[in-house]
């Protein structure tokens, strides 16, 4: 588990795996791009959670709602009102913003917050909506605008029916989604932990209100096993129940899991901060559409309650990182010239690696044994994320797909030639055992 955020955003950068955006330009409002690693990463977990969700159940379909929502959506749901700002304040001296819900009060002394930063005086809260605002079509008047969505949810929600009548389904049944979302938030920050432009990952479970209760139960242990299944420690993982008085509007209940950080978060503590929120939405999503649109969204003559689980890929990738990121003192490759120096090593899940399959020819200036080894990539390509590499001596290769968790390194050296195997190195036990070439494909995907 890494100690500081540093760590992994330099990683991060100098591996591929995050860049900032618009990075040439000095970086755009809170924004992240995904390298090639990154990509990788966040497909491998948007998979995972697919199949987990969708594909190993009978009882959960799959969605993809446009982006761009009537604004009458969006009224509907209570995110046009109150329902969702956070309060701002201001600095009155150094004109520094801050949610007030994160800035802690004294109440005792009765006195005025202050300024985190530089201790002067804050301005009173005032409300801030968080919904991106833009226009549709060539005109930029008030019938032109709408918003990109804030959640994925509300698209679902929109085409309950549609889904439960082309699917023939009963309740209870759920119905999951994979995409972007946008926030207007005030204090973004913390690497890729709260960004304006991040990516959800959403189901909701439509059941009959008696069964609310026991559906939220099953829920919240569901999706604290996946992370559990996908390495992260148990210790590293709770949950939280959200106060009755920082309950989102639309909630009846909502428990987070929260995962511990190396940075911390003055309402909750040191480390422990949000990844996935899981909610009893009781009926105020379908009954408040049916009520803005004049569509009958009811189901068999009530309006069923929803079980929300919500979880942020981008947030959920950036615990994985920090939770695989480890460091040997003294280093494992041949490489460590000292006993002060340190080699990472990413122990991400097998599932997660960006790369799965190093393919490393022991020598580049044998042409026998560079042909060969492209063999070897040639073969594993189709099957698995593969990646040749002949730049540097082989200690120095091993540790750079080490750095980057590639689970498994395939050396092609002499023996390979005459034998036509090579040797697989397993990365989290460095050990090593020849596989010939032909059975390597069922080998690693034994393995994988
Ligand atoms: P927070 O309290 O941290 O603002 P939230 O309670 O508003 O989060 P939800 O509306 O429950 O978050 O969204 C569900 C999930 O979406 C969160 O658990 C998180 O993983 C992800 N998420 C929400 N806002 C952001 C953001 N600005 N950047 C990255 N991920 C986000």
């Amino acid at each position: 588990m890494v100690d500081s955020i540093e760590k992994i955003v330099s990683l991060a950068k100098r591996r591929g795996f995050v860049f900032l955006s618009s990075e040439i330009y000095g970086g755009f409002g809170s924004c992240y791009d995904f390298g090639p690693l990154g990509v990788e990463l966040k497909n491998n977990i948007k998979k995972s959670w697919w199949q987990e969700m969708v594909r190993q159940r009978g009882d959960i379909v799959g969605l993809d709602s446009a982006i761009l929502m009537s604004s009458k959506i969006w009224q509907a749901s209570g995110h046009l009102t109150a329902g969702f700002a956070d309060e701002l304040v201001e600095c009155k001296k150094c004109h520094k913003r801050f949610r007030s819900d994160e800035i802690s009060r004294s109440k005792a002394k009765n006195q005025k917050s202050r300024c985190p930063e530089c201790g002067g005086v804050l301005t009173k809260p005032k409300k801030f909506n968080l919904m991106m605002k833009t226009y549709v079509g060539p005109l930029e008047d008030e019938a032109s605008i709408t918003y990109l969505r804030a959640e994925t949810c509300q698209g679902i929600y929109v085409n309950f029916k549609n889904v439960l009548q082309t699917m023939r389904l009963k309740i209870p049944f759920g119905i999951a989604q994979i995409g972007k979302a946008f926030r207007n938030e005030i204090t973004p920050g913390n690497f890729i932990y709260r960004t304006r432009e991040f990516e959800q990952m959403e189901m909701q479970w439509f059941c009959a209100p008696k069964d609310a209760n026991k559906f939220f139960n099953y829920w919240k242990k569901e999706r604290l096993d996946w992370y559990l299944s996908l390495g992260i420690e148990k210790k590293h993982l709770r949950f939280r129940e959200v106060k009755k008085s920082e309950l989102p509007h639309y909630a009846k209940r909502a428990v987070d899991i929260e995962y511990k950080f190396p940075f911390g978060s003055p309402r909750s503590g040191a480390g422990w901060k949000e990844i996935e929120g899981i909610h009893n939405r009781g009926d105020w999503d379908l009954s408040n559409h049916s009520k803005h649109s004049g569509e009958d969204l009811k189901y068999e003559g009530y309006f069923p309650y929803i079980i929300e689980t919500s979880a942020g890929v981008d947030r959920t990738l950036f615990a994985f990182l920090c939770s695989a990121f480890t460091e040997v003192k003294g280093g494992r490759t041949k490489t460590t010239k000292s006993v002060k120096e340190v080699e990472t090593v990413l122990k991400l899940h097998k599932r997660l690696a960006p790369i799965k399959v190093a393919i490393l020819p022991l020598v580049k200036n044998n042409p026998e044994i560079v042909k060969k080894a492209k063999e070897v990539y040639d073969i594993l390509k189709p099957h698995f994320m593969c990646q040749y590499d002949e730049v540097g001596s082989i200690g120095r290769r091993y540790r750079r797909a080490d750095e980057v968790g590639v689970p498994f390194a395939i050396t092609v050296d002499f023996d390979s030639l005459k034998k036509n195997d090579v040797t697989i190195r397993d990365r989290d036990t460095m050990k090593q055992k020849r596989v010939k070439i032909k059975d390597l494909i069922l080998c690693l995907r034994k393995q994988l």
